[in-house]
């Protein structure tokens, strides 16, 4: 297969964790007979030193070019870069805003998953844990609280402030459509989660998606209140394989789902809209403290890519190639420096690259 990705190494410690991906997915290539054309992107603070802004127009249409984009991170250190003394639309991270606006990302995927070699890292107890939790908290990116009407005004001598929160179902259908697609790759089981019992968005929410759920017979959908789910996150976690939830519940949901997992190195994300087309990158930032040193963890970024190959080019058993590699060097005991634990072996962000892509 010919597959054309759009490379976005990014800042800070973008281009490192982005040179190790490559390297797993050129061993996919070899292994599997696929070739990957690598297209590079500038975008974040080394797109502003270039031309002035974070993200060209052309830019955009060179991602919009390709089958998928690859994104290590972009920005600087906030309080010293020269990148954040301008307006906050020139700033490193409005490249990024742009380019999910651009490529019309609604909907946002987040895996979280609890490799036993690392569940010291986890801050929940042991019988919690149980045989671990493997989940993925599906977002609406697009639509809800953080994009409706406000304002703030005084209304009877107070001031008053007003966010509307706006769903149309067919906003709520594409993303129900995706998480239910995502099911049916994994263990088949959706877990909506609205405040059905106050909110009308979430009345709707939950008849739409009852609605999709019709076309996939063989999906488990059940419902949960958000207050709830927050709580059961934390108390039976293993219960879940598909989280569904609408932009703000998700916000918060996927933040505490990754948390839990308790290592910021390994999480992965996707962005997708409803073609097969997507945007992979690492949950964490760019790490400008860590940068240029050989030291970040590049394994965010190398599980994004396996998102990629899943999602994007339906290459589900090199995907599960590259997780397994990845497994693999875990179970060995190798590790960078933020996952590091006594009687493992350090090791910097190029050999763990070499260590996986060696497994394929
Ligand atoms: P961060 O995620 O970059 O770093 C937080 C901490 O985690 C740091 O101590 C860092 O060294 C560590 N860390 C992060 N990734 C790591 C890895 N792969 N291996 C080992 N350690 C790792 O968050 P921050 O410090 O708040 O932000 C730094 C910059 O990144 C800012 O400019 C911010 O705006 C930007 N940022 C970008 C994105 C993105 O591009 N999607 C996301 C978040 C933050």
């Amino acid at each position: 297969m010919e597959c054309k990705v759009a490379v976005i190494p990014g800042d800070g410690i973008g281009p490192e964790i982005i040179r190790e991906a490559k390297k797993v997915l050129d061993k996919v290539g070899q292994t599997y007979g696929h070739t990957f054309h690598y297209t590079e992107v500038l975008m974040g603070g080394c797109s502003i030193d270039a031309y002035g802004v974070p993200l060209t127009d052309e830019a955009l249409e060179t991602a919009k070019a390709n089958d998928a984009v690859l994104l290590g991170a972009v920005g600087g250190d906030v309080g010293n870069s020269r990148w954040y003394q301008v307006a906050p639309n020139l700033r490193p991270e409005a490249g990024l805003l742009a380019i999910r606006k651009g490529l019309n990302l609604f909907a946002n995927m987040r895996p979280a998953y609890l490799y036993k070699e690392l569940a010291d890292a986890c801050p929940l107890k042991k019988e919690i844990i149980g045989n671990g939790f493997d989940m993925v908290i599906m977002r609406e990116l697009t639509g809800g609280l953080y994009f409706g009407e406000r304002y703030t005004k005084e209304i009877d001598g107070l001031m008053t402030a007003v966010d509307t929160l706006t769903y149309n179902e067919n906003e709520i259908r594409r993303i129900a459509v995706k998480a239910f697609d995502i099911a049916m790759k994994r263990r088949k089981k959706v877990t909506s989660v609205d405040k059905a019992n106050v909110l009308d968005s979430s009345r709707l929410w939950r008849k739409v998606v009852e609605e999709v759920a019709k076309d996939y017979p063989e999906v488990t959908l059940n419902h949960m209140l958000v207050d709830n789910c927050a709580m059961q996150l934390v108390m039976n976690p293993g219960q879940f394989d598909v989280v569904l939830t609408e932009n703000m519940f998700g916000d918060i949901l996927s933040d505490e789902a990754s948390m839990i997992t308790g290592s910021i190195g390994m999480l992965s994300s996707a962005s997708l809209n409803e073609t097969k087309f997507g945007m992979y990158e690492p949950s964490h930032g760019s790490a400008p403290d860590i940068a240029g040193k050989d030291i970040a963890n590049p394994i965010a970024t190398v599980l994004s890519a396996a998102m990629m190959l899943r999602y994007s080019f339906d290459l589900d058993q090199e995907a599960a190639a590259v997780e397994a590699a990845v497994q693999k060097v875990l179970t060995e005991g190798w590790r960078t420096a933020d996952i590091m634990a006594e009687g493992c072996t350090k090791v910097g962000t190029t050999e763990m690259g070499d260590l996986i892509a060696a497994r394929i």
